[in-house]
């Protein structure tokens, strides 16, 4: 999966991805939803050591959403932009996906916490569903 650089609305918070994009997870727990106000929320999984982000004066702002989750976001324009869980997802960063320069043409491979989906959501075929989180 392809994707190359991207950036918040406003254009402060900039970043570039050095390698291909390990996958692309549709979200569909309720934690999600309060944190991007929409019905469901769509990742893609990059190293964090091919991540470089790049932000302008003090833009970059962060909030720890639970004990391990921690959301980075614009503090400028409010676009949330990327996720880190150093504790279950080591080495890795979950970009929000509209954020991604080119996400018009991926698909996510996996859905997850589909317990929790809204029942007008439907899963693209491609997406490999699961109940709650997959083991890694
Ligand atoms: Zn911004
Ligand atoms: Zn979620």
């Amino acid at each position: 999966m392809e994707a190359s650089s991207g950036g918040c609305t406003c254009g402060q918070i900039q970043y570039s991805i050095g390698g291909p994009a390990l996958q692309l997870v549709a979200c569909h727990c309720g934690m999600c939803r309060r944190m991007t106000g929409a019905p469901f929320s769509s990742y893609l999984v990059v190293k964090e050591a091919q991540f470089d982000v790049t932000a302008a004066d003090d833009s970059l702002a962060s909030y720890a959403v639970t004990e391990r989750a921690t959301r980075h976001f614009c503090r400028r324009c409010g676009t949330p932009v990327f996720n880190t869980n150093p504790h279950t997802y080591t080495g890795l960063v979950m970009l929000y996906l509209g954020t991604v320069q080119g996400h018009e043409t991926l698909v996510p491979g996996v859905a997850i916490f589909c317990e929790d989906k809204l029942p007008w959501v439907s899963l693209p075929e491609a997406a490999k569903p699961f109940a709650a989180a997959p083991r890694r």
